[in-house]
């Protein structure tokens, strides 16, 4: 089962790749909604909790507190 216990700085893989072609992202704000930011191209998309965890496949980069 894909870990999908995410935190604010991680860097997540979506089940579907941005237009960009990169498929990693960084949580840059978490709250009712979920704020991610390419790390390619630094587009910033804010969806609801709910859709981000659905539209996440894993947890790449594990952020250290
Ligand atoms: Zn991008």
């Amino acid at each position: 089962m894909a870990d999908k216990n995410f935190q604010l700085h991680d860097q997540v893989e979506m089940k579907k790749p941005h237009a960009c072609q990169t498929n990693l992202w960084e949580i840059i704000r978490m709250g009712m909604d979920i704020k991610i930011k390419c790390v390619k191209c630094d587009q910033i998309v804010m969806m609801p909790r709910r859709e981000f965890t659905r539209k996440m496949r894993r947890v790449v980069v594990h952020h250290e507190d």
